[in-house]
């Protein structure tokens, strides 16, 4: 991951405090009734998950650093983050060892060819696996970077319903393994810090995408002694890890953010006594045409964005869309659309661009790689126009079961639109790693300063 500092900094945000911008990993498309809603997890019943058979980690000469059954434990209990959160209805059950056609009947998941037919059951629809790699050896033969701590996502959907029938996650226990030997790719985390990877994977597997809040924290280079502050607000879904873990800091492993999101996504009874929604829409300079694949923040004064529009609509010149991507509403009333959670109290609401690094498996929303070409960073005021001060903001009071519309922001300066539809430059098909990876699954990458 390169690293790199950012030009233009949001020297205005004075109030570190906490923010949010998360979102979930998909929405629904063209087949749902009601396109543009989150595909989720039917939470009627617990999620069984199988768990692998082997141990979560062994270090280069065979030995056991953590045992099967201390793996298991570890993630029953890290499961428990998102479902312990007190105004969301997510619940998990453990339904035993993975099983598949051709594995040992301990469920032990070693080989490529292991790896696809755990794969196959998860695509089919028949179960929720949670695969060990302990030596990192399963992610070099995927041919995936051996800074990947982990990856997850859904396996299968059902895009009538909105719903999520199947999810995998895979963890590397080589950062578990002892030994931290950068000449052989070897790097180790602190067991907090890979517990975190453990939730972050586990946020992805319950519908959850990447989240850019604080990213100046990120752009600063800043790697393994992040300020308490900004790390109080950064997001476990943030795509990349570079802090030091949240409960060396003190901090709950849950960041506002991470909360507030999984609590829209499976709101309980208690959601709309404590969140209250702020929406609206982002404009284009001429103040009409709706603009996509910008970051929009709340920021809670003494401190997301959601993306409904698809990332391609396909071809439709013809009306015919089956080109497009399966996922996000064709309806293009709902581009620039965005709804946040908020808990009560009194925000600024601000857009900015996407980090053009975050791209692949550390993309953020529908736009792989993200639009940069948008001059998007202003606050929300009373009086938007194109032609405003971008720093003027206003504070708006949400109160706790209150949605909060038309917190429109006009950009200012961005380039004339011929039609809403444009797509501003032409996209070639990005170049594809050599193994072709699931768009689904999600790596999380560990940062490092370059
Ligand atoms: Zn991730």
């Amino acid at each position: 991951m390169k690293r790199r500092v950012a030009a233009l900094l949001l020297s205005s945000i004075l109030f570190v405090g906490f923010a949010d911008a998360g979102g979930p990993r998909r929405v629904t498309g063209p087949a749902s009734k009601n396109p543009g809603q989150p595909l989720i997890w039917d939470v009627s019943t617990p999620i069984r998950f199988t768990v692998d058979g082997g141990p979560l980690s062994v270090d280069p000469s065979g030995h056991v650093v953590i045992s099967n059954s201390q793996g298991v434990a570890r993630v029953q209990s890290l499961f428990q983050n998102w479902q312990s959160v007190s105004t969301a209805s997510i619940t998990y059950s453990y339904a035993g060892p993975i099983t598949a056609p051709g594995l040992p009947p301990d469920g032990d998941v070693k080989t490529i060819q292991d790896f696809n037919a755990v794969l196959g059951t998860c695509n089919s629809g028949s179960q929720n696996p949670v695969i060990f790699d302990a030596d990192g050896s399963l992610l070099r033969a995927l041919g995936l970077n051996p800074l990947v701590i982990g990856f997850a996502g859904t396996c299968k959907l059902d895009p009538q319903a909105g719903h999520i029938v199947s999810a995998l996650v895979f963890l590397n226990g080589e950062f578990q393994d002892g030994i931290n030997d950068p000449s052989t790719s070897n790097y180790e985390l602190t067991p907090d810090q890979f517990d975190e990877a453990i939730t972050h994977e586990l946020g992805h597997f319950s519908g959850l995408d990447h989240s850019q809040i604080n990213l100046d924290l990120f752009q600063s280079g800043m790697v393994g002694n992040c300020n308490v502050d900004k790390l109080a607000g950064l997001p476990l879904m943030f795509p990349v890890a570079f802090c030091q873990s949240r409960k060396s800091a003190g901090l709950p492993i849950l960041a506002p953010d991470d909360i507030a999101w999984i609590s829209k996504l499976y709101p309980n009874s208690g959601f709309s006594s404590n969140y209250g929604i702020i929406s609206g829409f982002i404009f284009f300079s001429d103040g009409i045409t709706h603009v996509q694949g910008v970051n929009v923040i709340a920021r809670r004064v003494d401190d997301p964005s959601t993306f409904t529009f698809t990332g391609n609509p396909g071809q439709p010149i013809t009306g015919n869309n089956t080109a497009g991507s399966p996922y996000g509403s064709r309806n293009p009333a709902l581009i620039g659309y965005y709804e946040i959670p908020v808990t009560p109290g009194n925000y600024t609401v601000q857009v900015e661009n996407l980090d053009a690094a975050f791209t692949h498996g550390s993309s953020v929303g529908p736009l792989d790689p993200p639009a940069i070409t948008y001059g998007a960073y202003e606050f929300w005021h009373q009086y938007e126009s194109a032609f405003d001060d971008p720093s003027k903001k206003d504070p708006l009071r949400v109160q706790a079961g209150q949605k909060l519309s038309n917190i429109n922001i006009i950009l200012n300066q961005t380039p004339p639109r011929f039609d809403q539809f444009e797509d501003g430059e032409v996209q070639l098909e990005q170049p594809k790693p050599p193994f072709v990876f699931p768009a689904s699954l999600e790596p999380w990458i560990l940062g490092k300063a370059s």
